[in-house]
């Protein structure tokens, strides 16, 4: 297959300002950017991305363009993508990837791309029928938690195709499903038709309001949980003798071709290690849980990313977490990946910060 020959992964780092809290504990800045270089340094250690955005580097508002824009293209040419939000608790993945319902909402990535998206249908809806369903879901402790389950009757259609509402209390939980063509699908979970950026957005400030609900509740949940934002765009256009286009043979259906794709949107869950905070066993399990789906994680990338390994056709353990699982047929192969690795500048974030960047590294 051509799929190895093009895996791409790439890894930007956005770099926020020193914020309220940390000014007010007289924090210093302790990261630096080279100047036009896609380079960051921490104490004596220098690492070398994509891209790096803030603090000195590229302006945070190119990394849409210069990050996401090819992933919503690909999207259009039948390929799957994942943009992932890394880093530490406080460092930003939230404001990054608008998946915050106060503050993120209007500037992050997921409304950028929503409105991408719904420009790019609008030119071309006289050629082509669109189909949009969204989907976002919470991973925690291993388990898959569904942001959108209040959402009206009519709109909501599960997973496997039947209207109504999914979520009903005593529910079955959610399931991870691979067809025998290696497409993932989750059963029973909310998946909604949305038509107009509206609609589209109103999701995204459910599930977020979800999110942020359930983490007041539950000690702080969000910053343990793995929040996946899922657009799915389904193509149908009529077969013109002309119509098969860059390269790409698509499945022919009654004289029409049909293209399906998914771009993930993942605000991850913290990265710091697990605070071992008193007797408190729970907390320790999710921790545990957490660093699963990351650690997975980063393994997964760094065995795409290595080309010598790949031709050799390693193993890549999707299966070793809920979210390399989730993520198995969007990440790799002719999918496209970007890790944004989010840190703060303040100097008593310093270690945490150094983490990302080494676990960022590791993704190239
Ligand atoms: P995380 O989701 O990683 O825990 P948040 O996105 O919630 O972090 O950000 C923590 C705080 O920093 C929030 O108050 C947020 O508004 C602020 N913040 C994050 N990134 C930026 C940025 N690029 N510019 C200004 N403020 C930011
Ligand atoms: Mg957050």
């Amino acid at each position: 297959m051509e799929a190895s020959e093009n895996c791409s992964v790439k890894v930007a780092v956005h770099i926020r300002p020193l914020i309220g809290d940390e000014r007010a504990q007289g924090c210093k800045e302790c990261v630096t950017v080279t100047p036009g270089q896609p380079q960051v340094q921490i104490g004596t250690h220098s690492f070398t991305f994509d891209h790096v955005y803030g603090n000195g580097g590229s302006p945070s508002s190119s990394m849409f363009e210069e990050c996401v824009v090819p992933l919503v293209d690909g999207l259009f040419q039948g390929y799957n993508a994942t943009v992932l939000a890394y880093g530490q608790t406080g460092s930003g993945k939230t404001y990054t990837m608008g998946t915050g319902f106060k503050d993120g909402c209007q500037t992050g990535l997921i409304p950028q791309v929503m409105n991408v998206l719904f420009m790019k249908i609008e030119e071309l809806k006289h050629l082509v029928e669109f189909q949009l369903r969204v989907s976002f879901i919470e991973i925690l402790k291993e388990e898959v938690r569904d942001l959108l389950d209040s959402v009206p009757m009519d709109k909501s259609v599960t997973a496997n195709g039947h209207a109504g509402k999914s979520t009903v209390p005593g529910r079955p939980p959610i399931q991870i499903r691979e067809s025998s063509n290696g497409v993932i699908t989750l059963a029973g979970s909310t998946d909604i038709a949305v038509s107009t950026l509206q609609e589209m957005a109103a999701c995204l400030e459910q599930g977020s309001m979800s999110r942020a609900t359930g983490s007041t509740n539950m000690n702080n949940q969000s910053s343990r949980s793995h929040a996946i934002f899922t657009i799915t765009l389904e193509q149908m256009r009529k077969i013109h003798s002309a119509s098969i286009v860059n390269n790409y043979t698509p499945y022919e259906d009654m004289g029409e071709e049909y293209l399906c794709a998914k771009l993930h949107l993942v605000d991850l869950a913290g990265s710091e290690r697990a605070k071992r905070t008193g007797s408190d066993g729970l907390r320790l399990k999710e921790g545990i849980h957490i660093n699963r789906g990351l650690l997975a994680l980063g393994n997964v990338i760094s065995a795409l990313g290595d080309e010598k390994k790949r031709k050799e056709g390693a193993h890549v353990p999707y299966r070793d977490s809920k979210l390399t699982r989730l993520l198995q047929d969007s990440l790799g192969g002719n999918s496209k990946t970007v890790m944004i690795a989010c840190i703060s500048p303040a100097d008593i974030n310093a270690e945490e910060s150094l983490n990302t960047l080494k676990y960022a590294n590791r993704a190239r």
